[in-house]
C-alpha cells in the first residue's frame, strides 16, 4: 500500500518534471540556436526512459468486455480482395513503441496504404507517404522533426501508375485517423473523396499540430460519415460501408478523437481488423503493453480511451483468435496481406 502511494506521488512529481522540461525546451528554442534546442531535446529523450519503470502502467483488463457469441455475419462478394502498398518507413525503437521495450531494439515503422478491391468501388485505407512527403515532413512541428527520421518509398499513386491500376476505381480514401503519416498520400488523389468520422473532421478543423497536414488539404476534400449502424463486436455503433458486412467501421477514439477501426471480411472467410495507431506494433498488443508514458503524452489525444480500446481489441483477439489484427505501422502484421502489383 505504502509502495503504491509512493509510486503515485513519484508519478505526479515526474509529470511536473517532464512538463517543466518541455517548457524549458520551448524557452530554449525561442531564446537560443536550434542546435541548443536539438541537444536539449535529445538529452531529454535519453533521460526520460530512466524514469519509465516508475511510470509503469496498471494491468490491462481485456476480460471485462462482453462480446457476442460469434463473429458478425458478412457476405463479401466474389472478387473482393486486399493488397498492401508500402510507401516508406520511419526509424523507431521498441522502447518508443511499447512500455518496457528496449531503445536499442530498432523498429522500422512501415507507412502502408491498403487497397480494398470490391465490385461496388474500391477503397484505400490510409495513404502512407505521398509524392510530396519531404515538404509534408518539413511542415510538421519542430519538436516532431527532431525525434523523427524517415525513408521515403514509392507513393501509392506511383505504384498504381506503375501497375496501370485505374484510380477512378477508387470510391474513397478511408482514414483510420488524420495524422500526417496516414494523410500525406491523399494529396496525390485530389479527386478522390476522403471519408472520416464526424469527430475526426472536427479534430482536423481544430488545427492540432499533428493533423495540420490534413487541414491543409482543404475542408472540401473530406466527407464525414456517421455510425448509424447498430452494435458490432462490443462497439456501440458501426458504419457498414457496402451494406454486406465486408467492411465495417467502428469508433475507436483516443489516439485522436475520431480514430476508427475497420473490420474487413474476405470471401475466403478471413477477417482483419485495421486498428490504425491504437498500438504501433503487434507484439506490444499481444504482450498487453501500452505505449510508453512519453509516447502516450506526445501522440495520444486521450490515453485513457486508448487504453480502453486496447483492452477491447485484446478481448476480441482472445475470443476470436482467427481475426488478424493489423496495427498501422507493423510490417510483420502487414505481411499477411499480399503486396499490391
Ligand atoms: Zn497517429
Ligand atoms: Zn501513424
Amino acid at each position: 500500500m505504502k509502495t503504491k502511494t509512493f509510486t503515485k506521488k513519484l508519478h505526479r512529481y515526474l509529470i511536473v518534471v517532464i512538463n517543466v522540461g518541455m517548457a524549458g525546451v520551448i524557452v530554449i528554442k525561442s531564446c537560443f540556436s536550434s542546435m541548443a534546442a536539438r541537444l536539449f531535446v535529445r538529452l531529454l529523450l535519453c533521460v526520460l526512459p530512466v524514469f519509465q519503470p516508475a511510470l509503469a502502467q496498471d494491468e490491462l483488463s481485456p476480460s471485462t468486455w462482453s462480446l457476442p457469441g460469434e463473429l458478425p455475419r458478412a457476405f463479401p462478394p466474389t472478387g473482393m480482395s486486399l493488397a498492401r502498398l508500402s510507401t516508406g518507413i520511419t526509424h523507431r525503437s521498441a522502447g518508443f513503441a511499447c512500455a518496457g521495450g528496449s531503445r536499442s531494439d530498432p523498429r522500422d515503422f512501415t507507412m502502408t496504404a491498403v487497397l480494398v478491391r470490391h465490385p461496388r468501388g474500391d477503397l484505400l485505407i490510409d495513404t502512407g507517404f505521398g509524392r510530396d512527403i519531404d515538404d509534408h515532413f518539413h511542415s510538421m512541428p519542430w519538436w516532431f522533426q527532431l525525434i523523427t527520421t524517415y525513408e521515403r518509398g514509392m507513393s501509392a499513386l506511383d505504384q498504381f501508375a506503375h501497375a496501370k491500376y485505374d484510380i477512378h476505381r477508387l470510391r474513397a480514401i478511408i482514414l483510420t485517423h488524420a495524422h500526417w503519416d496516414h494523410v500525406s498520400g491523399a494529396a496525390d488523389f485530389p479527386n478522390t473523396p476522403i471519408w472520416v468520422s464526424k469527430e475526426e473532421l472536427s479534430y482536423i478543423r481544430s488545427g492540432e499540430a499533428l493533423a495540420n497536414l490534413a487541414k491543409g488539404l482543404g475542408d472540401a476534400r473530406f466527407t464525414p460519415y456517421s455510425f448509424e449502424g447498430g452494435p458490432y463486436l462490443g462497439y456501440p455503433r458501426s458504419h457498414d460501408v457496402y451494406g454486406d458486412g465486408s467492411v465495417v467501421i467502428v469508433p475507436s477514439p483516443g489516439h485522436t478523437p475520431g480514430s476508427v477501426t475497420l473490420f474487413v471480411a474476405l470471401p475466403d472467410g478471413s477477417r482483419y481488423a485495421f486498428i490504425g495507431d491504437l498500438v504501433w506494433q503487434l507484439d506490444c498488443l499481444m504482450q498487453e503493453r501500452e505505449r510508453p508514458f512519453v509516447a502516450r503524452w506526445l501522440a495520444d489525444s486521450n490515453p485513457a480511451q486508448v487504453r480502453k480500446g486496447i483492452e477491447h481489441i485484446l478481448s476480441i483477439k482472445r475470443k476470436f483468435p482467427t481475426v488478424k489484427i493489423v496495427p498501422a505501422h507493423d510490417a510483420a502484421a502487414f505481411s499477411q496481406i499480399p503486396q499490391f502489383n
